[in-house]
């Protein structure tokens, strides 16, 4: 900025400050701390430089001691819910609400805010804005009437993610100002909208990060030597990940959001987060979600320009917009509101991940002057807390400024947009989807239903078979029929996403179709008559029912891919249970390879009566047992090793396991370390991880330890889910060695994603070479158009993709189709093993002959069927032929390797049972002696 540049902003600046604050008396001394504590007098703007006064209402700084964001302080949650309890109970215009409790039982806590009358009229507010939702109860007249008698809500979310730890201490603030300010801008905010504030959106993760503050970061504001900035885990199982969970809500963070979403129906919903330097109000680059109304996609581009015009004529450097994800992936927890006919969006303001003021340079990529960034940071900043907060506060309250300005607008909007997605199942047809029960594994086409209706999806269920021209569907067949209001949602999750192939890199997955993710169909149907056929309304989610047929002491169940059997054996731990080498048949019905024979055992009949009911599974009771060759599946000792350097994904495997009461041991590093591994599990299960090797094998940074992470007086949220004494140095080579040794001694190891490289790349599998073109998911991030550049050139970013079993015998086949398809994200190419001939030269060549021996299932359909299921890919050519899962054995163990992700956030149900049918056939894989490894005989019974 031209030096004139400069003293004119700080003349228009102190000439807003003094009018702003006018018809406000500021608290004594909340001008200098603020000033003190913001770095930069261009990093702090009139709306927020000063406290103010309010008789009878605790200002934050009064109930803390401290203005919110002050150096070198955090808040927790306990202190913070007291003071939103101190403010509702000081303030006409406050209430609190708990809206759920976190998985370690914190509440989560919302505040409304908005005039007297209108905190009054809370309940008919409500009903208002779940009135225009659904335009089939409520006319055009009736919305317009709701229109001028009612509000907006515009819902802010605050702490989701645990290391970005400015957003709850600038939404305390703003909870304060709007509650007691009498700026004009402040009242008519108050009188136009009710605003709603959840200031500790992860509350488990928000005492762990003010827990790791305090005792690793206090103090240290050299940035090339910080500590790791934040605690491993930001919820009982995941770490960013807890916002991607929209779809499938299955933390308790997400389940809060969601519940309130459909009670209040905000208009906006804004997440607060911190990853770019100085301010990024998002709305995407694009390509925009085809099945979102078009009205969304300018209404959060008016905001967003609103919000950098504003923030750009206070003079505050680094406002921007657009270049940040690309708003075709609405999986976010801000997203319920985007799927739902609101608006969801979110900043990324500059945050240190500390309290403590950091000298921070700023990437070059954001210091260029660009449309969509006119006024850019400058290369480096001194920046402070209050500097993220002023940002964010500023952010915030002209957005509000903005929805008071056009709040009727939004609400037409919010109508129209509710009436278009209705109105188009009504008159564009598919006019239904039809998802038949009898898919081969009911319980899971209950499930995907559950799913639809947990978004408020209304679902039917045909009472007679239903006579359309795409054929006849049997009762019981569930319906979606599309004139509903949440249609546009329903379309998205039940057909194929097509990702423009030249479209921007995409910032995460580009396929979340539900039929995909479960391998279920859901048929569109273009006939209108569906909306004659009798329909029951689904009040609660299905359930197969399960059942136990014919007599006799020994019990068939039929393999026809049913999900659940990891968790009938576990619920069947105690029986003996023998799976089919091959088909066979019994009364004219055909049982393929894979399905469970249980002789006469004491007891059996009622376990087997309940794992039916509970499981949705059927049992047939024979007199004798087939004649057919059977492997023994014990059920195995499952261990999980979770390394301290990344929590994240296998978060996802454990909370599959929990769900289904699957028992496992959580292994940390220091446990794989301890060695012994043979004698305490049977099978090992690596999931993916976002780590190269080197950090996969060394973890943490040593040059930290000791780094503790247990339950102290000092540290009393540190300790779960798993405790250490030092949480760095990885399992190291140490620890590589005795995972030799455990696959050495006949163990079963099975690695997923980016966790294969640990086995392929490490050494632990031999002859299988890393192929170039390949990306591990890690590097694959980006969103911007600058990271196209760094990507390679074939990927997958979580995309559905076929494949084709090469051993259509092996055991993690069975209950699968021989051609089918997965999810695949970026991760790295493997080339089919090779033998090792040359010596000289050309040590790591592998230039013997291919031996394909150990792929189970390769990437492409053989009958050459186009490569993309839904989403999309690049450089398929390098990716189709290549292992996509190998079985190779090692020692008297095997290793199982993934190229993919079969636990990728709990999405793709269908994929799951690759995983389980490698974990229940753990003997008979072990037991497989591939020729070309002559030496490796039967595995012996292992612990017996
Ligand atoms: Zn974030």
């Amino acid at each position: 900025m031209s030096r004139l540049g400069f003293l004119w902003a700080v003349a228009l600046v102190s000439v807003n400050m003094a009018r702003a604050q006018a018809p406000d008396i500021p608290e004594p001394g909340s001008v200098e701390a603020i000033s003190a504590a913001t770095t930069d007098s261009h990093f702090v703007s009139p709306l927020v430089s000063y406290i103010p006064q309010a008789a009878g209402v605790p200002s934050p700084e009064k109930f803390f001691g401290r203005i919110m964001g002050a150096p070198g302080e955090l808040v927790g949650t306990q202190k913070a819910y007291a003071y939103v309890r101190a403010l509702a109970a000081a303030s006409p215009r406050v209430r609190v609400f708990t809206i759920g409790h976190s998985e370690e039982g914190r509440e989560i806590l919302m505040l409304a805010i908005a005039d007297e009358a209108g905190i009054r009229d809370l309940d008919r507010l409500k009903s208002a804005t779940a009135a225009l939702a659904d335009p089939r109860r409520t006319d055009q007249a009736a919305a317009e009437k709701l229109i001028a008698t009612s509000r907006p809500m515009y819902y802010f979310n605050a702490a989701l993610h645990s290391d970005e730890t400015g957003s709850a201490e600038a939404v305390l603030e703003l909870a304060y100002r709007l509650a007691v300010s009498e700026q004009p801008s402040i009242r008519r905010i108050r009188e136009q909208l009710v605003v709603l504030i959840n200031p500790m959106s992860n509350p488990d993760g928000r005492d762990k990060m003010v827990d790791w503050f305090y005792r690793y970061l206090k103090g240290k504001t050299d940035r090339s030597s910080l500590p790791r900035q934040s605690p491993p885990y930001w919820s009982k199982y995941t770490f960013v990940d807890i916002n991607r969970d929209t779809h499938q809500q299955t933390h308790e963070t997400t389940k809060a959001v969601h519940r309130m979403f459909h009670e209040w129906h905000p208009t906006v919903v804004h997440d607060l987060h911190e990853g770019v330097p100085l301010m990024m109000t998002w709305n995407g680059t694009g390509p925009y979600n085809p099945n979102v109304d078009p009205i969304t996609y300018t209404e959060f581009l008016q905001l967003s320009f609103r919000e950098m015009e504003a923030m750009t004529a206070m003079g505050m450097p680094g406002v921007s917009t657009w270049n940040f994800g690309e708003a075709f992936a609405h999986l976010y927890l801000d997203s319920v509101a985007m799927n739902h006919n609101s608006i969801g969006r979110g900043y990324e303001t500059f945050g240190n991940g500390s309290a403590e003021t950091e000298l921070r340079a700023v990437s070059p990529t954001a210091t260029s002057r660009e449309w969509y960034r006119p006024m850019p940071a400058p290369a480096q900043v001194k920046w402070s807390a209050r500097d993220n907060l002023n940002y964010q506060e500023t952010g915030a309250l002209i957005a509000l400024d903005d929805a008071a300005t056009h709040a009727k607008d939004m609400l037409r909007n919010f109508y129209k947009k509710s009436w278009d997605s209705w109105q188009k199942g009504l008159t564009q047809p598919p006019y239904a989807f039809l998802i038949p029960q009898d898919q081969g594994d009911p319980e899971r086409v209950a499930q995907m239903v559950g799913r639809l209706m947990g978004q408020q999806v209304e679902v039917v269920r045909a009472q007679n078979t239903v006579h359309l021209k795409d054929g006849d569907f049997p009762a019981g067949t569930f319906v979606v029929r599309l004139d509903q209001p949440y249609r546009n949602y329903a379309v998205d999750l039940l057909t194929a996403q097509n990702y423009p192939k030249d479209g921007e890199p995409p910032y995460d997955d580009v396929s979340w179709e539900l039929p995909a993710n479960y391998h279920l169909q859901a048929i569109a149907t273009e006939d209108a008559s569906i909306r004659d056929a009798p329909l029951t309304p689904l009040k609660e989610p299905p359930h197969a029912a399960g059942h136990v047929s014919g007599s006799g002491g020994v019990y068939l169940l039929k393999d026809t891919g049913q999900e659940s059997l990891l968790a009938a054996r576990y619920r069947l731990a105690n029986f003996e249970i023998g799976i089919a080498d091959g088909e066979f048949e019994r009364d004219g019905a055909k049982f393929p390879a894979g399905s469970w024979i249980l002789s006469e055992q004491t007891g059996l009949h009622d376990a087997i009566q309940s794992a039916a009911s509970e499981l949705g599974l059927d049992f047939v009771q024979v007199g004798t047992a087939p004649r057919v060759s059977v492997h023994v599946a014990k059920a195995p000792r499952i261990g999980v090793w979770v390394p301290w350097a990344d929590t994240d994904s296998i978060g996802w495997i454990r909370y599959s396991l929990d769900q289904r009461k699957v028992p496992y041991s959580y292994l940390r590093d220091e446990d794989i370390r301890a060695g012994d591994l043979r004698s305490k599990i049977d099978v090992l299960l690596y999931g993916h991880v976002d780590l190269e090797l080197a950090e996969q094998i060394e973890g943490l940074p040593k040059s930290w330890s000791p780094m503790p992470f247990k339950k102290t007086s000092q540290s009393p949220s540190f300790g779960t889910p798993a405790e250490s004494d030092d949480i760095t140095g990885g399992v190291g080579y140490e620890g590589l060695a005795q995972i030799q040794h455990f696959i050495d001694d006949g163990g079963l190891m099975i690695t997923l994603g980016s966790g294969s490289m640990l086995a392929l790349d490490g050494g632990l599998v031999r002859f299988v070479r890393r192929s170039s073109g390949g990306v591990p998911r890690s590097a694959a991030g980006g969103g911007s158009a600058s990271a196209a550049a760094a990507l390679g050139t074939t990927r997958t970013p979580g995309a559905h993709v076929r494949v084709t079993f090469d051993r259509p015998d092996h055991p993690i086949a069975y209950g699968y189709p021989q051609r089918t398809w997965v999810f695949r994200q970026n991760f790295p190419l493997y080339n089919t093993p090779r033998r090792w001939l040359r010596m000289a030269y050309c040590t790591t060549c592998l230039d013997g002959p291919e031996d394909r021996s150990g792929i189970v299932m390769e990437w492409g359909d053989s009958e050459a069927k186009s490569f993309v299921v839904s989403g999309q890919a690049w450089g398929e050519e390098n990716l189709i032929g290549r292992p996509a899962i190998l079985d190779m054995p090692v020692g008297q163990g095997h290793v199982v390797s993934f190229n993919f992700n079969p636990m990728h956030r709990d999405m793709n149900r269908g994929d799951q049972r690759l995983l389980w049918n490698a974990i229940l056939n753990w003997q008979a894989i072990l037991a497989l002696h591939p020729k070309t490894t002559p030496a490796n005989v039967a595995a012996p019974e292992p612990d017996e």
